[in-house]
């Protein structure tokens, strides 16, 4: 492994001890992150060591070896997908991690040239996810697949038309290949994590991971699922599209309908790459999708062609890495949490540290294994960053400083609430209470059940929850309609007003359509998607409860997973007898038909792309979006050229300015209740 020693102070014969070990270091973590999606240390450590890598080699000519990690492009085809061969290479890209390395990387570049005609460079962010290959002829979709060794990628086409943003048919009949970065939004990665610690699965390290482990799926429905997204960004093929530079080719890419990040910029001084650079570094944080760099891309396509290529990287463009983000702090206590499932998770407090612009106190260590692995202690020092630029991470334990008493932590082996002795299920990571009436598991379960996307009970949050289970006047979700003024006023803090609004809306909610009270059930693998197409499915609760196995599974984006679990939830005398208790209290058990979609074509927001931001007051920002989707209206997370209109409600932000920025219609909640108004 390496030493400390700086490497132009090696001698041959250590630079030669050295080198077998590291790039035996920098093989097995390439394994792990580009085979298994699974890195096991930060990038800026895998990065260090491959930094000292092509230092030595390029000080010891006589140590080069082609099977060096410097001369392969990311790792091998593990999975079963289909293989692709790629007639145009796919290559990785070099890399720079302070201003002044990117500067001396552009004078060698240009050599001689730069005094006299300076090179023009496109500048663009660089996306955290993998490349993505999209192949059309005539204008269709016919292949995509992802980088794998360079020379071979994986069929991912199936995975990749669940892709919303990548076209399967483009706006014009060209036959040509197309490149860009596919991966997972900031949100959708900090959800899929939160939703696997809970099923008791291993978390992804970085949206980098979660899209490469979510396209490289064998079940293209799994793919569909992790709301993956994609800007394309390179034409190997140039010349057929018509265009001279790299940025004309973004512009025409966009045109053709691909989705093209649109923060490039064409720049011709070290001013204007030090300002870019400085802009995203303090944006990084507001961006809806995870960046670890920025990209200089010369912008003249013919030059991209004489420059040419290592047989790793392009001459003609560089990415420059952030500095990792990284404070130290000290663990104080480790807590664990039982959650809806049972899962009973740990969860590290510290001395708080401003990281990435927010003040951190606690990170989640997910499981068991995990605190395990990282071997962390009370007292210890630990590094944090934050995973994706948005969860905070313990990165590592500094144990130099290390208390000289530190003690192994043990982990608990009964549930914290309830007592009941904790297990490990087969397969799971999780450590999980498995007593079904673990005061723990069944407040979660209420809180659940009154969430905004479930029964939408405002008010109901877990303080009252707590309180309501400890004066014993809940116990399951057919109580909180049982609930009366007397019984609410009896509550801390609880007036005649809040005991009103609250019965007032669990009165409400006995109304909302069935999807909302399946996903509120909390069963297994029943998200609020999952709710939505059984309940448009089946129609109403007894049809779905005499469904079998198998019809519940042949839904469509539904599969055996899911079906297995409700039907087994359904065969459970306890929840027949809830159900039924449920039906008692007046909750309603069908399905509401959404408009149709007549409305949709006739409508004056047919095609319409909408962007949502801000705190809706009337109504819930998803009750707006669906209400806008059944009449025809594209919405969608980001604001960009394209974008009709901007609906801000309250406390609006970075979204707002961007609209303003572009000059593009913002309506306040007002103007948007007035619209919809009109329609009906
Ligand atoms: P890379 O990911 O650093 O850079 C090349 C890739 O950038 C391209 O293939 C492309 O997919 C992507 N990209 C994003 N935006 C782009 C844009 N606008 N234009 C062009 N390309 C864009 O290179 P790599 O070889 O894929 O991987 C090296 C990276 O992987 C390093 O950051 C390294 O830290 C990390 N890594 C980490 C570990 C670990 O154990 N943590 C192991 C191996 C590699």
């Amino acid at each position: 492994m390496a030493t400390d020693k700086a490497v132009d102070q090696l001698t041959l014969a250590e630079a030669r001890t050295e080198v077998g070990p590291l790039r035996q270091q920098l093989t097995q973590w390439g394994r792990e992150y580009y085979e298994q999606d699974n890195p096991t240390v930060p990038d800026y450590v895998y990065d260090r060591q491959y930094k000292r890598l092509v230092e030595i080699e390029a000080r010891f000519p006589e140590l080069k070896s082609a099977d060096s990690p410097t001369q392969r492009v990311g790792g091998q085809v593990t999975t079963d997908l289909p293989k692709v061969p790629h007639d145009i290479p796919m290559l990785s890209m070099g890399d720079v991690f302070s201003v002044d390395e990117l500067l001396d990387f552009n004078a060698r570049q240009q050599g001689e040239d730069e005094a006299d005609s300076p090179f023009e460079y496109n500048l663009e962010l660089k996306i955290d996810g993998l490349s993505l290959s999209v192949v059309y002829e005539n204008g269709k979709l016919v292949q995509a697949s992802t980088r794998g060794n360079g020379s071979i990628g994986e069929d991912v086409t199936a995975n990749v038309k669940t892709i919303k943003e990548v076209p399967q048919q483009l706006k014009e009949p060209l036959s040509l290949e197309f490149r860009g970065e596919c991966y997972m939004p900031k949100e959708a990665f900090a959800e899929l994590n939160a939703k696997r610690e809970e099923a008791g699965q291993p978390v992804f390290a970085n949206p980098r991971n979660a899209a490469a482990g979510s396209l490289r799926q064998l079940d293209p429905q799994v793919t569909g699922h992790r709301q993956l997204a994609a800007f394309m960004y390179y034409v190997p093929e140039w010349q057929k599209l018509g265009v001279t530079t790299q940025a004309e080719a973004l512009d025409r890419m966009r045109e053709l309908g691909f989705v093209v990040n649109d923060t490039n910029r064409v720049v011709h001084t070290a001013d204007e790459i030090q300002a870019y650079i400085d802009e995203y570094t303090a944006k990084r944080d507001q961006l809806p999708y995870g960046i670890d760099g920025i990209v200089e891309k010369v912008n003249d396509l013919a030059t991209q062609d004489e420059l040419g290529a290592t047989v790793k990287v392009p001459r003609w463009e560089i990415a420059y890495k952030f500095p990792p983000e990284e404070e130290a702090t000290i663990v104080r206590d480790i807590v664990w949490t039982v959650g809806r499932t049972g899962n009973v998770t740990p969860t590290a407090v510290m001395d708080p540290v401003q990281l990435a612009g927010t003040t951190v106190s606690r990170a989640s260590l997910h499981n068991p294994d995990y605190l395990k692995e990282k071997d962390i202690r009370l007292g210890d020092t630990v590094y944090l960053h934050k995973a994706g630029d948005i969860i905070p991470e313990i990165s590592r334990v500094d144990l130099k400083k290390r208390p000289a008493d530190s003690q192994e932590y043990k982990i608990p082996t009964t549930c914290p609430v309830c007592g009941s002795e904790l297990v490990h299920l087969d397969g799971e990571v999780a450590l999980r209470c498995i007593n079904p009436m673990c005061p723990a598991q069944i407040k979660e379960g209420l809180a659940h059940f009154a969430s905004r996307n479930a029964m939408n009970i405002d008010g109901l949050g877990p303080k009252i929850i707590s309180q309501l289970w400890d004066k014993q006047l809940v116990r399951d979700y057919a109580d909180l309609y049982k609930l009366n003024r007397d019984r609410l006023l009896t509550l801390d803090k609880f007036g005649e007003k809040s005991a009103a609004n609250l019965l007032t809306a669990i009165d409400n909610s006995r109304n909302n359509s069935l999807e909302r009270l399946l996903f509120g059930l909390g069963i297994r693998h029943v998200g609020a998607k999952a709710g939505q197409l059984l309940a448009a499915r089946f129609k109403t609760m007894d049809n779905l409860m005499v469904a079998s196995q198998e019809e519940i599974a042949s839904v469509s984006n539904i599969g055996p997973t899911i079906g297995e679990s409700v039907a087994a939830y359904f065969a459970n005398e306890q929840v027949q007898a809830l159900i039924s208790e449920l039906k008692s209290v007046g909750v309603n058990m069908a399905y509401d038909e959404p408009e149709t979609t007549t409305v949709a074509e006739n409508s004056q927001w047919n095609g319409r792309r909408v962007v949502l931001t801000g705190k809706l007051t009337g109504m819930t920002r998803g009750e707006a979006k669906q209400w806008l989707e059944n009449h025809g209206a594209n919405v969608t997370s980001s604001v960009s050229k394209k974008t009709d209109l901007v609906i801000a409600g309250e406390k609006a932000g970075s979204k707002l300015t961007k609209a303003n920025s572009l000059n593009i219609t913002v309506w306040d909640e007002a103007r948007f209740a007035q619209a919809m108004k009109e329609e009906q």
